[in-house]
């Protein structure tokens, strides 16, 4: 089987437990989620699709990331939706170079593939993840957008480990406005709250991932674009 790869690039990690760690990122194509704020819409909007979406088998990725980023950097498997595809192969051939895989998902489907991170990034508005997923996840990163997507987004965790780590996100144009409707409401939901965890999304500070070529350099709406419907 083949892959849909939208684009892949070497980078660090900006976000969550793993924080400034070299990655070695790998988004694939495809999302039926449609955000109202998604920053990457280049997975499944039709307004921002790339012209051509490039297929590759896990030796062929394999291949890439062994070439691409230096021994030690862990692989990060994002999208658009990665759960949709079989990461059997994936996780395989990335194994065998002795690299970590990481997922990054709203969980809604069963995970194919042997991970050794799961990152949960449940859509309330939208599909909620799977319990299995859910009970999966070694961390949970809840995207703010508006106050009351703390609550709705906890809503969906209903069997997740006492271990896995629980974190806000401002949604990226929030954080970049300082909204601080959205920022004090993480605030003081940490405050109530000690299993949460308030977060941000560095490598948009730094703009790290822009010093790979080959990461995506189009000027897709961060925060969704209204106009559009999302
Ligand atoms: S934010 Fe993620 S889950 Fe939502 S539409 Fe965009 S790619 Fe899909």
């Amino acid at each position: 089987m083949k892959y849909p790869v939208y684009e892949r690039f070497y980078t660090w990690q900006g976000e969550g437990v793993h924080l400034g760690r070299a990655a070695y990122f790998i988004r694939l194509y495809g999302c039926p989620q449609a955000c109202p704020w998604c920053d990457s819409a280049g997975t499944w909007h039709r307004d921002y699709r790339p012209e051509g979406v490039t297929l590759m088998s896990a030796e062929e990725l394999a291949q890439a990331v062994r070439a691409e980023s230096p021994d030690g950097a862990f692989v990060v498997v994002t999208g658009g939706e990665p759960i949709l595809f079989d990461l059997a192969p994936l996780t395989g051939a990335l194994h065998a170079l002795g690299r970590r895989v990481h997922i990054e998902t709203s969980g809604i489907a069963p995970l194919r593939g042997d991970l050794d991170w799961v990152t949960l990034s449940p859509k309330p508005f939208g599909q909620w993840p799977l319990p299995e997923v859910v009970a999966r996840a070694d961390e949970v990163k809840l995207i703010v957008h508006e106050p009351g997507d703390i609550r709705a987004g906890l809503e969906t965790l209903e069997g997740l480990r006492k271990d896995a780590v629980l974190w806000l996100h401002p949604e990226w144009s929030k954080a970049r406005e300082r909204d601080a409707g959205v920022l004090n409401a993480i605030t003081e939901a940490v405050k109530d709250d000690p299993r949460l965890r308030a977060g941000y999304q560095m490598h948009k500070l730094y703009r790290a991932d822009d010093l790979d070529v080959r990461s995506d350099k189009r000027l897709i709406p961060l925060g969704g674009n209204p106009g559009l419907g999302y």
